[in-house]
């Protein structure tokens, strides 16, 4: 497929590439749509092995961010910034600053700030050169570490998903497997077991398993046996992917969430769980409390603030729950219905013409 064909695929707006011969900087901006606002997103650095790979990634991510922001009422586009190279060799300050001009040089269109691959002393580096960047460590004005807000959320994806399919968003009796004790998960682990929950969890790193082992009365199983652990609910907190054939026919759980995005390796997938009777808490809206912090950096931050939104994202996965029901649809199609429908009504309100102001 050619790259227009992709872009018209998922109805892409916009793809930049830039390139900087000095550092040998090459990155890729993708902009999904923009009808709510600039387009917001992280920046990941990978090592891709070809160009076409890099594309292919920067389009599925800022897709999957325009969503996250609509249905959150961010009021931000869906983007996403990709800079093609290895993390640890290529970063200089002549590198991270030429990003820093071109990001400096699209005027707004689009904010970035860490991901994958990237630090904060990167952007604090990037940051030098350009004002459109979130997610910035305290110290250099920005609201710090988003895992605090993104595990608070999992956790109101957690206790949403268990009222709907239990009854009661009481956990004190349930067993929750979680999948990587992370930044995000670690932070979670802690608020289950606040609850009074039953947690077992998991990490190909053994180290932070044993740290994990230390601070909470946690069960540990190996990375692969945590898909057949008896739990009440799934909370995929490590990477994207991991529901797919295999792993679904072996799962126990009655609910799945976690922080990972792109959980489902095919919308198939997302259709064959709920045939299950598994539901499937849409990763977008239960992963977005750290989007929401830094979109509420935008606005001067305000902690406070931040974990109120991300707090009513149970009454959001809630609601979502109940248009699946009235429309016999998997949650996470409602999410996307949801979107599109905020998405196309809102982008009609820019036809009602504003006089320039005097
Ligand atoms: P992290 O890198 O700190 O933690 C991920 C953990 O998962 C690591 O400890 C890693 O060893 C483990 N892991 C990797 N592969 C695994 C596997 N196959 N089985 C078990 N464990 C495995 O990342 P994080 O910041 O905690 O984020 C966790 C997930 O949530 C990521 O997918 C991230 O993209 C997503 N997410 C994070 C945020 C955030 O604010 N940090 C926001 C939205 C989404």
């Amino acid at each position: 497929m050619g790259i227009f064909e992709k872009m018209a695929a998922e109805g892409h707006e916009q793809l930049i590439l830039s390139y900087d011969e000095n550092s040998n900087l090459k990155a890729l901006v993708a902009i999904h749509d923009s009808t709510l606002g600039s387009a917001l997103g992280g920046c990941r650095m990978w090592p891709y092995e070809t160009e076409e790979e890099a594309i292919d990634d920067v389009l599925r991510l800022s897709f999957g961010m325009t969503a996250k922001s609509a249905i959150t009422r961010c009021n931000h586009g869906g983007g996403k910034t990709l800079l093609w190279g290895d993390p640890e060799t290529d970063k200089t300050e002549a590198y991270l600053r030429a990003f820093g001009r071109f990001i400096e040089g699209l005027k707004g269109r689009v904010i970035t700030g860490t991901d994958m691959g990237t630090s904060f002393d990167d952007f604090v580096t990037v940051g030098q050169e350009t004002d459109w960047l979130v997610g910035l460590p305290e110290y250099a004005g920005g609201s710090g570490n988003t895992s605090v807000t993104t595990a608070f959320g999992v956790l109101q994806g957690i206790r949403a998903g268990v009222r709907q399919v239990f009854g009661s968003d009481n956990l004190a009796d349930k067993t929750v497997a979680v999948q990587g004790v992370g930044k995000v998960g670690i932070r979670l682990v802690e608020h289950l077991i606040d609850a009074g929950c039953k947690v077992i969890v998991t990490d190909i790193d053994e180290n932070v398993v044993q740290e994990t082992k230390q601070r909470f009365p946690v069960e540990a199983v190996t990375p692969d046996a945590i898909y057949d652990v008896d739990c009440d609910v799934f909370a995929p907190c490590a990477m994207g992917g991991v529901l797919n054939e295999d792993s679904i026919e072996r799962l126990k759980c009655r609910v799945i969430a976690g922080a990972a995005n792109n959980q489902l390796s095919h919308p198939d997938i997302g259709r064959k769980l709920d045939e299950k009777g598994i539901l499937f808490a849409p990763d977008y809206i239960v992963n977005a409390g750290g989007l929401i912090q830094v979109a509420d950096e935008l606005e001067g931050f305000n902690w406070d603030r931040a974990m109120k939104k991300t707090g009513d994202l149970y009454d959001l996965l809630l609601g979502c729950f109940e248009v699946a029901e009235k429309e016999n649809i998997p949650p996470f199609e409602a999410a996307d219905r949801i979107v599109a429908d905020r998405i196309q009504k809102l982008g009609r309100i820019s036809r009602i013409y504003l006089p320039e102001k005097s």
